[in-house]
């Protein structure tokens, strides 16, 4: 998007304030679509915890996408944008039964991701269909805490627990209709993916009541400029050819199913902020933010790298900064990052803020949730009036203790 229009939005709207290019969300999903169009049926599943706004949401659904759910909160969500149920895909990690038979009642595809939950669930509903979480016991994800598919990862049934998976079908007659991974995020490596794949593959074989494979998402995209970002079309060529190959082998065209979410929104997003305060220091100048990692917590939590671009003035001699926030403990954004020369009252624009921005900001420091806004086509559209003071009020009981 350009300076002048995100600048002007800055300014309707007040800081801080995320925005998303709908074009952009568009372009990524097209782009997905036909790299992996070909013999076998496509299925798309939106992660949806990576920007979870309903008209997001909507907007997935009218190009055709499925969602990927892993809380009832978020299959609730899809079902408000619309999406009918046999459309969500809910594959959650730990949760309780009751959980699991309320996500049932609502008519989601449910994916099963360990065997004391899955035999459980077979008891209790032995007419049900559904898929299985395996852990396809490789390293990949672009840091450890996105890293999901490893053997000492909590997420999947291991390989060598099989056995025991068709134990309970055998015993309860629940019907296994499709198998699922998850290796991480921010994967690079096409081959890594695809070893995942053959393991994942190596597995499906041994159930024949299939309707599709889920390979997971996890694509990565640049976040700065020499990035690399998993190459989709190579992949999409290469596993095409696999995936038909192996569908021949096993006898029926299966679904192959994908659950991107930054792949889709992250280069979509813009935040913006405004500079509050500047502080020379001894060797550094400090840029205070009217935001914090209430807002925007990948650079603290994943040491992520967002850049970040002074949209009031992009022609200034560039500068050393630390971008900090305005939270009560360090909040680094951005340590000794060069940028136009910054004064108090610029703004000052996060890229790539479409991805686990939004969807992972609190009311830390009884701060307010900002507003979204999507843009497409010339023309914005709020689509989450920021929070005010009522917001953190909200749900709270003011009591008077007998003291
Ligand atoms: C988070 C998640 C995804 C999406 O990961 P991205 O890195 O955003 O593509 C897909 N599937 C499952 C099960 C997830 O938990």
């Amino acid at each position: 998007m350009e300076n002048s229009t995100l600048l002007s939005l800055a300014n309707n709207y007040g800081c801080p304030l995320y925005v998303y290019d709908a074009e952009r969300i568009i372009f990524q999903y097209n782009r997905l679509t036909k790299a992996f169009a070909g013999n076998n049926p496509l299925q798309i599943n939106y992660a949806t915890k990576a920007l979870s706004n309903i008209s997001v949401l909507k907007l997935l659904k009218s190009l055709g996408s499925n969602l990927d759910c892993v809380s009832i909160g978020e299959v609730l969500l899809g079902l408000e944008a619309g999406f009918e149920p046999k459309r969500i895909s809910y594959t959650p990690n730990g949760v309780s039964m009751k959980e699991l038979e309320e996500v049932q009642h609502l008519g989601a595809k449910i994916t099963i991701d360990n065997l004391y939950t899955l035999r459980l669930f077979a008891e209790k509903f032995p007419d049900a269909s559904v898929s299985i979480r395996i852990n396809p016991q490789i390293m990949a994800g672009g840091n450890e805490k996105i890293s999901v598919g490893h053997v000492n990862s909590k997420f999947g049934i291991l390989k060598q627990h099989m056995e025991e998976v068709h134990r309970i079908v055998e015993e309860t007659g629940i019907n296994i209709i499709g198998v699922h991974m998850h290796t991480g995020s921010d994967i690079l490596d096409v081959d890594i993916f695809l070893k995942g794949s053959e393991v994942l593959m190596g597995i499906a074989k041994e159930f024949e009541n299939l309707e599709f494979i889920d390979f997971g998402g996890g694509f990565k995209v640049p976040y700065k400029e020499g990035d690399k970002s998993t190459n989709i079309e190579l992949f999409a060529e290469k596993f095409k050819l696999r995936f038909s190959e192996f569908c021949e082998e096993y006898g029926r065209n299966l679904i192959m199913v994908f659950e991107p979410g930054k792949f889709l929104v992250s280069e979509c997003g813009y935040f913006l902020a405004k500079v509050n305060t500047i502080k020379p220091s001894t060797n550094i100048v400090f840029v205070a933010l009217d935001t914090g990692f209430n807002h925007l917590i990948r650079p603290m939590y994943y040491n992520a790298y967002h850049n970040i671009t002074n949209i009031s003035k992009p022609e200034g001699k560039e500068k050393k900064y630390n971008i900090v926030g305005y939270i009560c403990e360090t909040d680094t954004f951005a340590q000794e990052r060069e940028i136009s020369e910054i004064s108090a009252g610029d703004i000052l624009c996060f890229h790539n803020a479409g991805a686990y921005c939004f969807s992972m900001a609190s009311n830390y420091n009884s701060r307010y949730l900002p507003a979204e806004v999507l843009f497409y086509k010339g023309k914005d559209y709020l689509i989450r009036e920021a929070e005010t003071f009522k917001d953190i009020l909200r749900n709270q009981t003011k009591i008077e203790l007998p003291l």
